[in-house]
This record gives C-alpha cells, structure tokens and sequence, in this order.
C-alpha cells in the first residue's frame, strides 16, 4: 500500500455502442471473466461491475449495454441502465472501435450533458496499422473536450495498464467502497446464465440476436459436483428448433462448452441440466424483466 499518497477510489462507466470491446476490455482489466463477449449486438443486457483494488486505490466498473434507442421494454430498461451509470460516474469511458467511423452524437450529447471527464477510446488497435488509429484520433479529438484521448486492444492488452493509471488520475480520494476480495456484485445465479447464453449467441450464428433469455432454477454444491439446472428461452418454435439442432446435437455443444467454463469457474465437476423452452413475446414481459433485476 502507498504510505505518501492519498488512496483513491470511485466509479468508472464503460458506454459505448455494442460490439466496440467494453466488456472484452473489462475482462481484460479485471484479469478475469466478469462480462460475457459475443460478435452478436446488445450481449450485455445489465450492468456488470467489475471491482477493482490496486495499491493506488479501488475503481469500481460499471459494464452497461450498448446504446441504442427504446424499443422494447427489455431496452428501456437497459437504456435507463446507462443514464443511472453516467450519473454515478466520476469518470467516463467512451469506446469507439477504430474502423467505425460513424458518428455516434446520441452518446455524445449524453456526455456533454453529464460534465464528467470523459476519456474517448479507440479500440482494437492490433488490428490496424498505427497511422489508422492516428487518423481516428485527429477525427474525434475535438468533438468533446476529452479529458484523455486513449488508444487501446483490449484483446492484447495494448494500453490497458496506462488506461488504469490515467483513471487513477480523475478519482477523488477516498476509501475503498468494497471488501479488497469483492470483484463483482453480480450474483452467482447471474453469472451462470449470462455464461450459458453467451454459448448460446455464440454458437448460433445470426438467427438469434435478441431473442434469448437464460434463468437458472438450481445450483446445488455438493461434495463432488456442483449440479446447474437452467431454462433457456426463445420466442418461436423455430427458434427451439435452431437452439435444439439437428438430433439435439446444438444444444449438446451449448452444454459441453458451457460445462467447461463452469467447471473452471467452480473448480470442481458440473452436471449442467439444460430445457429450451419457448416464451413468445418474453421482451415485453415484465415477469421475465424482473427476473433480471
Ligand atoms: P461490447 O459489446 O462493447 O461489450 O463488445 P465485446 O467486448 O462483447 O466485443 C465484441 C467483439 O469485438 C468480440 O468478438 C471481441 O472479441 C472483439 N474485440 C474486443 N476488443 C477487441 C480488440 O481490442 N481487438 C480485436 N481485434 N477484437 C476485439
Ligand atoms: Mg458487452
């Protein structure tokens, strides 16, 4: 721990449109999976934190879903998600992937009206040459009056620690908000089915973007096994059929792969039970709404 300086701490919200690497990025920072990843739009559906404590103090990330506009009620609530984040932070992540030229001023505005720094960051710069991240840089640099212009990989790791210690820079001083062992907020049962319908968006190729919800009935410990019953849902028949596959063999990879990860997530053996059952019209159902909460 520092004995000279002051520790800091607060809160940090990574916003941004989807597939731009916000939660690649935190997985990354946090040195651990918190947040699920997919190629799919809209994979982050609630707000994930990640808590992290260092020897200059304690960041506290907020993951929110991307921006978009209303339309179900599912996306109200994930856009309500994002106003209360920026809100809360001390300071603001704004992530733009360095290929993506469109101009995002819907997320703009709700910057300028928020008045918080605002780090603007260019990601996935390992798949570019350095002159497109520097042409990427000179496009934006005067769209806001960014406290940081920051270009990063979130997938190598390029720029992470530096990103860490500019955070550092904006806190206020202050006490760790949570226990140094606290990492996430999120519940045990959340993480199980944001981890399952991960498998699922990512072993389904575009049929399904937004149309699946995972809950998760049991996880029982037991001495040798830790035994995960869980419910996926769509909204048709045809979805079941894609999620089931020919000869139930989908389904089977969605169990295998999703097996894996949480028997490395519990160190221990798991027996995952998977049903596909369809909920018509889940999007607009409050029932299953307050299932996210
Ligand atoms: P989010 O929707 O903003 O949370 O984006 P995700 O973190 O889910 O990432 C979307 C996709 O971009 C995934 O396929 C990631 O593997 C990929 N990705 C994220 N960061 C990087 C990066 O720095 N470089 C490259 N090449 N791909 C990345
Ligand atoms: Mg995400």
């Amino acid at each position: 721990m520092k004995t000279n300086e002051k520790r800091k701490s607060g809160y940090v919200a990574l916003i941004g449109r989807t597939n731009v690497g916000k939660s690649t990025f935190l997985n990354r920072i946090m040195e651990t999976k918190v947040s699920i990843v997919s190629d799919k739009p809209q994979t982050t559906r609630k707000q994930i934190l990640g808590i992290k404590t260092t020897d200059n103090g304690q960041i506290v990330f907020f993951d929110s879903p991307g921006i978009h506009i209303p339309q179900y009620k599912l996306n109200e609530r994930m856009m309500k998600d994002v106003h209360n984040s920026l809100l809360d932070a001390d300071v603001i992540l704004y992530f733009i992937d360095v290929a993506d030229k469109r101009k995002d001023s819907f997320i703009i505005d709700l910057i300028k009206n928020s008045d918080k720094p605002a780090f603007i960051i260019i990601n996935k710069i390992d798949k570019f040459k350095k002159s497109k991240a520097l042409d990427r840089i000179n496009d934006v640099k005067d769209v806001l009056g960014w406290a940081e212009i920051v270009p990063i990989s979130a997938l190598t790791g390029t720029n992470v620690e530096l990103l860490e210690n500019l955070i550092f820079k904006y806190l206020p001083e202050g006490e760790n908000f949570y226990s140094e062992e606290e990492y996430t907020l999120q519940t045990e049962k959340f993480f199980v089915s944001e981890l399952i319908r991960e498998k699922v968006l990512n072993l389904t190729r575009d049929e399904l973007p937004f149309t699946t919800f995972t809950k998760v009935h049991e996880i029982t410990d037991k001495a040798k096994v830790v035994y995960i019953r869980a419910e996926i849902f769509v909204e048709t028949k045809s979805q079941k059929k894609i999620v089931v596959g020919n000869k139930a063999s989908l389904i089977k990879q969605i169990g295998e792969t999703g097996r894996k990860d949480l028997e490395d997530y519990f160190d221990k053996k798991v027996f995952l039970e998977l049903f596909v059952k369809v909920a018509p019209n889940w999007r607009n159902s409050s029932v299953v709404l307050a299932e996210l909460e």
